[in-house]
């Protein structure tokens, strides 16, 4: 182990010297990649804007789509698109303004100057690094807010999906941001301190940590953190609750409790999830899906969801996040120190190997410009990941029509599909880079293939017929 450590080291430290290269235009870098970036997500968007024009249904959906929702889910979908449009040219302008007034710089040293002013020694780097990302988040998270406002009391509102108050946004957004603060803070200064302390052998120790750290955080989620936005209730005894026990039961799914949660408080989109511990689970069904679905319906997506569970796909999510976290802390471990990158940002170039001021090297700045140099290329990553989630997709709903629920599964989606007024025509390529599901067309014509028993791998059938 130590033999393939001390030739990964030698690797890291022949590559940290290639990249610490004074000729290497970082800045730039950053500008054109993100540039490339946005004009990608542009253009996708010009590529599905089309798509809302089309004046009849997929063959499909032709039978359960009447035209006026039809016209209403263009509409809708077209809207958004807008929306969508507007806030990736405006992000893109909010991170070229801070990336070429040297926003990142600047607010180091004014936080250095807060620090002197509050009387908190220089040389507390930790404290020093959480005041400059606090401030930096809360310049680029500002405008967001106002995105967020017109997105739910304009844009929402307006096709009647809206059903929160100005108030509940208000209080949600509070809640969130404390949240996000109370968490993310502490967790971001055990980040720093474990490199502070585990030196250039950092990254086995923080894999460590950010796995524990992300087991706790599901854990502690549903049960703390998700009843301050939402109202758990038992599912009331009755046909669903039944059909839902003996699902579970016939599929040795370890059912503890089965909720239903108030979705329809904040708006009218459904939904059903599961969560817990491998031997102790959780059903939540939103109400709205309860409302609108009938008994057999809600059975057929809840077969959906625990083909999910059957396969492990969250365990092979997490499995493949976990590497991608493991690839981005080794490449990090070759920026760590990288003069030309402090530099090119208006930073004193002294700061990637120690700090002026004494106290530890401050981490956290070429954590941060890592990130900016190399978040563009996280596009691949997003059609790796959606292309991932939408075969499992077609796994799960297959798994559901083994089990004779086909029928309900179809219309139970066609009914979530209507209510959402999901967008029924889509690009190829806008929806393999935007959508972690297949598109209801292609999810009914695919379960239209496994009802000719067709299925997607032997394997699967044979899992299957061991179970039964
Ligand atoms: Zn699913």
């Amino acid at each position: 182990m130590s033999f393939i450590a001390a030739a990964l080291d030698g690797q890291i430290a022949k590559l940290a010297a290639l990249a610490d290269n004074p000729v290497i235009p970082y800045k730039d870098a950053v500008v054109y990649l993100t540039a490339i970036q946005t004009w990608f997500e542009l253009y996708l968007m010009r590529r599905q804007i089309p798509m809302y024009s089309i004046s009849f249904p997929p063959p499909e959906l032709k039978d359960h789509l009447p035209k006026e929702t039809f016209d209403k889910a263009q509409a809708y979908g077209r809207d958004k698109l807008y929306f969508a449009f507007a806030r990736t040219l405006f992000d893109w302008g909010l991170s070229f303004g801070l990336i070429k007034s040297g926003t990142y710089a600047w607010a180091w040293d004014a936080t250095a100057r807060w620090m002197d002013a509050l009387g908190l020694e220089q040389s507390r780097v930790i404290t020093h690094s959480l005041m400059w990302i606090t401030t930096l988040t809360l310049i680029s998270a500002i405008p967001g807010f106002g995105w967020s406002y017109y997105s739910n009391f304009v844009l929402e509102e307006k096709h009647g999906f809206n059903k929160s108050t100005v108030k509940l946004w208000v209080m949600d957004t509070i809640k969130s941001t404390v949240l996000m603060a109370a968490i993310g803070l502490p967790f971001l200064a055990a980040f720093l301190k474990i490199i502070e302390l585990a030196g250039k052998n950092f990254v086995p120790w923080l894999m460590l940590f950010m796995i524990v750290f992300q087991l706790t955080l599901q854990l502690v989620f549903p049960i703390f953190i998700q009843p301050l936005f939402n109202k758990f209730t038992p599912v009331a005894p009755g046909e669903v609750r039944d059909r839902v026990e003996k699902l579970a039961t016939k599929l040795g799914f370890p059912l503890k409790h089965l909720y239903v949660i108030d979705g329809s408080k904040r708006s009218s989109h459904s939904n059903a999830y599961f969560y817990g511990l491998p031997w102790s689970k959780q059903i939540v069904l939103y109400d709205t899906l309860l409302d609108k679905s009938s008994p057999a319906e809600v059975e057929a997506v809840l077969a959906h969801e625990l083909g999910h569970w059957h396969f492990s796909h969250p365990t092979w999510l997490m499995l493949i996040a976990q590497s991608h976290l493991f690839f981005t802390l080794v490449v990090f471990s070759i920026f760590i120190h990288n003069q030309t990158l402090f530099k090119a940002f208006g930073f004193d170039p002294l700061l990637a190997v120690s700090s002026p001021q004494g106290g530890p090297q401050p981490i956290v700045i070429g954590f941060i410009l890592y990130q900016l140099l190399f978040e563009p290329l996280d596009t691949f990553v997003k059609f790796y990941m959606n292309s991932t989630t939408r075969k499992y997709e077609y796994q799960a709903d297959e798994f559901a029509a083994r089990l004779g629920l086909q029928k309900d599964l179809s219309s139970a989606l066609i009914k979530l599909h209507v209510d959402n007024l999901s967008s029924p025509h889509n690009d190829s390529l806008y929806s393999m880079y935007h959508h972690s599901h297949p598109t209801l067309p292609e999810r009914l014509r695919a379960m239209d293939e496994y009802k000719g028993s067709k299925w997607l791998s032997p394997k699967v059938e044979n899992k299957e017929l061991k179970k039964e």
